[in-house]
């Protein structure tokens, strides 16, 4: 079964579910690309969003050089879940294990790719802006949407809860890899 090695590392981590998938399952969607445009404040103003991620197409392409993939969740509770600061601020914690992961991840496989939640945080001001290379490249995962594809519809078709009931904040990560076969 793909991902043995790596499951077994997990288990000592807080992930709510995980999934091993195959990449052939990833679906790459221009209407996403357009919600970003259209809709997210953040597109243009970061490195892990569009445009700076390249076309869909060249995300397709950098995704398909895996074979392989980790679809996994973390919750947090939070006191009032329509408060954006205190739900944002349960992202780094989830960012923190995702960095774990993909440590882990990478030790086992080599390169790996990978994709985590909204636009990068980690630094007050996204040196996008100022017309410099990412600071952090090693810290900065783009978003699994930035990409095109829809997360929702990944965790749902392999039974992953997406809402985990009224102040429960729930965190999706993907990460690629090449098993040695
Ligand atoms: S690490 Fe800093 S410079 Fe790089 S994408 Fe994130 S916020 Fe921008």
């Amino acid at each position: 079964m793909s991902g043995e090695l790596l499951e077994e590392k997990l288990r000592g981590l807080p992930l709510l579910q995980y999934v091993f998938i195959s990449t052939d399952e990833l679906v790459f969607s221009e209407n996403v690309r357009y919600i970003c445009r259209t809709e997210c404040p953040m597109y243009g103003r970061t490195w892990a969003c569009p445009p700076a991620v390249g076309t869909v197409e060249q995300c397709r392409e950098k995704c398909m050089r895996f074979t392989d993939g980790l679809l996994f969740s973390t919750v947090t509770e939070v006191s009032d879940i329509a408060d954006i600061e205190e739900t944002l601020s349960t992202r780094a914690p989830h960012e923190e294990i995702t960095r774990k992961v993909r440590d882990m991840a990478a030790e086992l496989y080599g390169e790996v790719l990978t994709l985590s939640t909204e636009a990068c945080a980690v630094c007050e001001s996204c040196a996008y802006t100022e017309g410099k290379p990412c600071r952090h490249p090693e810290r900065m995962f783009p978003c699994v949407e930035s990409h095109g594809i829809i997360v929702t519809e990944l965790a749902e078709k392999h039974g992953m809860d997406f809402f985990n009931g009224g102040n429960i904040v729930t965190w999706f990560s993907l990460i690629l890899f090449s098993e040695k076969r």
